[in-house]
């Protein structure tokens, strides 16, 4: 619920209430309630932006939910409020502009009723702070800051700042830090991220078109890097899309400030004529792109997730997505440690939960980190990689269902279970 006074103990502090914080602090209420079964958990989840539409998460993109991350949500019970916004994907099209060779993946062959699903980042937001001030378990403050984190006996110190300036100190067994990375938090900690800049930025918008998108997700490699229009339910009768379009980073601003005409003249030449004529754009925002790990995930009391632990490049549209199965194994490692009675930020329960993603986050940094590289170059060699790629994933059946699994966030999970 939603709250104005903390208490100066809690089980878990959740540092930011963004896409992953907000997630996590639903899954963890869950685990941690099964995993006590006399008392209720106690946490707290602190947000430093009050309002949804200038948060970083919760801002005018768009998200491609894999299945994957769509069941974690329906484990939740928020599936349905979300459906409620969400468009389905039952085709993904991947093509290089200029070249030979596309990708089709379709839901009918794959026998799943959607690949992934659309979900409009607000959205999102409305559903997941709902479902924090609801909770129970869960002591919503919002807007409040952290601004310091010291290890103590059995967990974390932690400094909380309002924004009236008044301080309050709190003691936590486990912090889960999702603050997307941009806090001065991990700095003071002395964690250091290796960071790739892309020279790229994406530059997004919602776009309206001629013609009905049939649930299908295109992803265009050009020569100055990937194109994604995503498809969103329809307004006023027109297809509607959320694109995503990386560019080099000198050229971003200047897309901003063009005409609305002279952006969807450039998009119809680099995306071509699949949704028919672009008519419309949106407001539009631009975001710098790199892949960031930091070197370290976990330490005694602490846990990053989400952004601050990895932050993606989006053309496979994975960021989210790992981040919710990182934050599902997180849950399961505490509730199975609590339930044998072991502290939730000990370093043994903690290296656990490191050691079940780690194969996860490997194959899907390196998924999305080769796609940017191998489609955003024009190197001949890389070209006629891509071009042999694209052609033998779309006919040899087994990569094809291989690059799904990927693509649909299945090949851990199923793994897992097997
Ligand atoms: C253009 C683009 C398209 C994308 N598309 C997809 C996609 O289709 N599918 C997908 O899976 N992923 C996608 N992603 C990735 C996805 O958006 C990120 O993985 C996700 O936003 C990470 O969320 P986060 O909660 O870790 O970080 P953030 O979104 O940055 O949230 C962090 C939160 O912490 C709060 N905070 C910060 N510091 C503090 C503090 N000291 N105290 C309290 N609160 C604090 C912030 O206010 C914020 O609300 C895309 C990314 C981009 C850039």
């Amino acid at each position: 619920m939603r709250v104005t006074e903390i208490q100066t103990d809690y089980d878990l502090v959740v540092i930011g209430g963004g896409l992953v914080g907000a997630s996590f602090a639903c899954m963890a209420a869950q685990a941690m309630a099964k995993a006590m079964s006399r008392e209720s958990p106690r946490i707290l989840v602190t947000e430093a932006i009050a309002s949804l539409q200038s948060s970083t998460s919760f801002d005018a993109r768009s998200t491609a939910l894999s299945f994957g991350s769509q069941q974690i949500y329906r484990g939740l019970g928020l599936w349905d409020a979300l459906a409620q916004n969400a468009t389905p994907i039952t085709k993904i099209h991947v093509s290089d502009r200029g070249h030979f060779g596309a990708v089709r993946m379709d839901s009918e062959e794959l026998g799943v009723e959607a690949l992934g699903q659309v979900v409009e980042n607000q959205h999102l937001g409305v559903v997941l702070t709902g479902a924090l001030e609801q909770a129970p378990a869960i002591d919503y403050l919002c807007p409040a800051s952290i601004t310091a984190l010291t290890p103590a006996p059995q967990g974390m110190q932690v400094e909380v700042s309002m924004p009236d300036g008044c301080t309050s100190r709190v003691r936590a067994g486990l912090v889960v830090l999702a603050d997307g990375g941009k806090s001065p938090l991990t700095a003071a900690l002395g964690i250091a991220s290796q960071v790739t800049r892309y020279e790229q930025s994406a530059v997004i918008a919602n776009v309206a078109f001629s013609d009905a998108h049939r649930w299908v997700a295109y992803e265009r490699f050009t020569d100055t890097g990937p194109l994604a229009v995503l498809p969103l339910s329809s307004a006023q009768g027109e297809g509607r899309g959320a694109l995503v379009w990386t560019v080099p980073t000198h050229d971003a601003e200047a897309m901003l400030s063009m005409s609305d005409d002279e952006f969807l003249a450039g998009l119809q030449q680099r995306f071509g004529y699949r949704l028919g004529t672009f008519t419309r754009v949106g407001s539009r925002a631009v975001y710098p792109l790199s892949l960031s790990t930091a070197s370290e995930q976990v330490r005694p009391g602490l846990v990053l997730l989400g952004n601050v632990a990895h932050t993606l490049h989006p053309v496979a549209g994975q960021g989210l997505n790992l981040a919710l199965r990182d934050a599902e194994a997180l849950a399961r490692v505490l509730r199975e440690a609590m339930a044998a009675g072991q502290a939730p930020g000990a370093m043994a329960v903690l290296q656990q939960y490191v050691q079940c993603q780690q194969r996860d986050q490997s194959a899907t940094i390196h998924f999305s980190h080769y796609m940017t590289r191998l489609f955003s170059s024009t190197h001949p060699a890389l070209v006629w990689a891509r071009k042999f790629g694209l052609f033998s994933i779309d006919l040899i059946p087994p990569f094809k269902r291989e690059f799904a699994r990927q693509a649909m966030g299945l090949a851990d999970r199923m793994a897992r279970r097997a």
